[in-house]
C-alpha cells in the first residue's frame, strides 16, 4: 500500500495530500491542547466526535450558501476537503463575554454583547496568536480590504447559522473561532470557511444549567471532555437519541 504524503501536522489535526489535485484529507486526532499546548492530553473519541460535528456544521453551512472547504466524510476520523490557501488569521466572533476578552477588558463572563464582536488574531503559535487590528492586517498584507469585508460577512453568517442551530437544542453559542481559506476559480478568488467548526473551537453553554459543553471543560478541568462533546452531538441528532452522555461515542453515518 502506498504511503500518503503528510502535508502538515497541527495540534489537533493532520493534513494529507488528497486523492485528486486540489483536495486534502483532514485527519482529526484525539489530542487536546490548551494554552498554546502548555496543557495537553489524549481524549479517547474526541477526534471522531469533532470529525462528525464539523461535517454536520459545514454541510449545513454549504446548504444555506455559505461556502466551506468540506467535501465529504471519508471515515470516523477523516474528511475530504478542498485545498485552499489559509489566511493567517483566527476570526473570533463573540456573542457573550468570555475567555480572553472577558479577562482583557475586565467584563464578567456571560455578559451579553450588544452586538456580535468580531476579533482577529494573527495565526502564529510562537507568538501565541496575538490579537491584531485591521490596520495590522492591511499593513502586513495578510488580507485585502475586499477580503476583510468578505471575511466579516462570512463570520456573521456562520454566527447566525450556528447560534440558531444551537439555540434549537438548548445551547448558547457564546463565541467561536473560524479560519478562512482562499480558493481560485480561473481568474477569480473566493473565500471559504476552512479548518473545522467543533466544540474545540466554540464556547457552548447549556441554556438552562450553564454547563459548559466545549473545550473549556479541558482547559479548566471541569470534567470529561468526551462526555461534553457527546452531549452536543446527541442533542444535534448526530448521535443516537438514546445515547447517554456517559456512553462512548457511537456515531450515526
Ligand atoms: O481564548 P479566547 O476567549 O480568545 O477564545 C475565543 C474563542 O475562540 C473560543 O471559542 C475558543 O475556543 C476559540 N479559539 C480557538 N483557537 C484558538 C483560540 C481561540 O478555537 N487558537
Amino acid at each position: 500500500m502506498a504511503r500518503r504524503k503528510k502535508i502538515y501536522e497541527g495540534k489537533a489535526k493532520i493534513l494529507y495530500e488528497g486523492p485528486e489535485p486540489g483536495t486534502i484529507v483532514q485527519y482529526f486526532k484525539d489530542d487536546a491542547t490548551a494554552f498554546n499546548a502548555e496543557k495537553r492530553d489524549v481524549i479517547d473519541g474526541k477526534g471522531a466526535l469533532n470529525n462528525r460535528l464539523s461535517e454536520f456544521f459545514m454541510v449545513g453551512l454549504n446548504s444555506i450558501g455559505v461556502p466551506t472547504h468540506f467535501m465529504k466524510r471519508l471515515n470516523m476520523r477523516e474528511q475530504l476537503v478542498r485545498a485552499c490557501e489559509i489566511i493567517p488569521l483566527e476570526v473570533i466572533v463573540r456573542n457573550y463575554a468570555a475567555g480572553t476578552m472577558a479577562k482583557r477588558l475586565g467584563i464578567e463572563e456571560g455578559t451579553p454583547m450588544p452586538r456580535p464582536v468580531v476579533e482577529y488574531c494573527y495565526k502564529d503559535d510562537k507568538l501565541g496568536d496575538p490579537l491584531v487590528t485591521e490596520e495590522h492586517i492591511a499593513a502586513f498584507g495578510w488580507a485585502s480590504q475586499q477580503d476583510m469585508e468578505d471575511i466579516l460577512s462570512l463570520a456573521l453568517r456562520v454566527n447566525d447559522f450556528m447560534s440558531g442551530l444551537m439555540y434549537g437544542v438548548g445551547i448558547k453559542l457564546v463565541d467561536f473561532k473560524i479560519e478562512i481559506g482562499r480558493v481560485y476559480d480561473g481568474d477569480y478568488q473566493r473565500l471559504i470557511v476552512a479548518d473545522e467548526i467543533s466544540p474545540d473551537s466554540c464556547r457552548l453553554w447549556d441554556i438552562e444549567s450553564g454547563r459548559k459543553l466545549d473545550k473549556d471543560v479541558f482547559r479548566r478541568d471541569l470534567g470529561d471532555l468526551a462526555d461534553a462533546y457527546t452531549e452536543v452531538a446527541r442533542r444535534l441528532g448526530v448521535m443516537p437519541a438514546n445515547a447517554t452522555p456517559m456512553e462512548k461515542p457511537k456515531l450515526i453515518n
